[in-house]
């Protein structure tokens, strides 16, 4: 429910509602928009009367949100979020690239890579520390020591890291050490997980279940901010289709259909949703265009012996051709390309 004030209604009146309100036992949150403030009401609002609401001579009108989804909702927050992990900004009139191997495999892989991704104009790093894999006797990941490499190169380059967190065990280590955390595809539905996630002070990149619609993946953004953690940024990663050439099928629909629902920032994955280095420029072309406010590419220094994903694995050549293709049509997206921090 959303209770829309009448424009210059004193803060006081605002204060005297929110209180009226929060004794009902919902939470109120309020948005200020250009003249007029709009209180988002969350909790058991079935039994609030509205009629007795609208009788306050400041409240302009109250409407019942359908939408199962609230904190995430763009009814309640009608302006685009803005996003900052490690002082690098998502969303609102900035487009920015993350980039990085699938995996951490050695201190001198992720260290060339980030250096290499930081040249060509990524502002973020990322790499794979704990890996989901379809097989057990796949290589999973380095673990807390991939961790450590990746604090080396966040060292060395000074790119914030951004890196796939699979249990709640390690939420406290990653609370510390991680400037971004990743919750894959895989788990856009582990429950306990996201609702600890909901819990940490660091944000949160929320990428696609392989086969959610956008109302789950919503959800999936909701079970994280009820906790308390708004700082989630959508990744739309490709979804299963009946299509086998490709590895998945990107969504670009999904780019302007989240942004009506939701104010959250939304970033594309090219590398996942096609699987193959040579789709990784044309979709995340696409993306820009269809108005994603960033990317995550998968780029390694030697894609053919990379331990993970190396088939959709740009080089750090190829890395550079698309950054260059990016500049002049993020600008005519009117976005600014976000650069390094330092
Ligand atoms: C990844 O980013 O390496 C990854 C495993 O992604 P996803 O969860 O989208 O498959
Ligand atoms: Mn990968």
């Amino acid at each position: 429910m959303v209770v829309i004030m009448k424009p210059g209604t004193p803060q006081e009146e605002i204060n005297r509602l929110t209180v009226q309100l929060e004794d009902l036992g919902l939470t109120v949150s309020p948005t200020n928009g250009v003249g007029c403030t709009i209180l988002g009401l969350v909790g058991d609002t079935t039994s609030v009367d509205m009629g007795k609401i609208t009788l306050n001579e400041n409240v302009d009108r109250v409407v019942r949100i359908q939408e199962p989804f609230k904190k995430a909702n763009r009814k309640f927050h009608p302006q685009d979020s803005v996003i900052l992990a490690g002082g690098v900004p998502f969303g609102e009139g900035t487009f920015t690239v993350i980039a990085g191997p699938c995996s951490v495999e050695s201190k001198e892989q992720i260290i060339e890579v980030a250096q290499d991704v930081k040249d060509c104009g990524a502002a973020m790093l990322r790499g794979g520390a704990f890996k989901p894999r379809s097989s057990p006797y796949s290589f999973q990941g380095m673990g807390l020591d991939g961790l450590k490499l990746l604090e080396e190169a966040r060292e060395a380059t000074g790119l914030p890291i951004v890196t796939e967190i699979m249990s709640p065990k390690y939420c406290d280590i990653f609370e510390e050490k991680v400037d971004l955390i990743q919750i894959g595809a895989r788990n856009m539905q582990n429950f306990d997980l996201l609702k600890e996630v909901g819990k940490m002070s660091k944000p949160v990149l929320l990428k696609r279940g392989l086969s959610s619609s956008y109302e789950e993946w919503m959800l999936s953004a909701e079970y994280i901010m009820s906790e308390g953690n708004e700082n989630v940024i959508l990744c739309e990663r490709g979804i299963r289709t009946f299509e086998t050439e490709t590895r998945n099928t990107m969504d670009v629909s999904a780019i302007p259909c989240v942004k009506r629902m939701s104010h959250l920032p939304i970033i594309a994955d090219p590398s996942h949703s096609g699987g193959y280095y040579w789709l990784v420029e044309p979709l995340a072309l696409a993306a820009a265009a269809a108005g994603a406010d960033g990317l995550i590419v998968e780029v390694h220094n030697d894609p053919a012996n990379a331990k993970c994903d190396g088939q959709q694995s740009l080089t750090p050549e190829n890395f550079r051709a698309l950054m260059e293709k990016l500049r002049p049509l993020v600008e005519m997206m009117g976005k600014t390309l976000v650069q390094a921090v330092v």
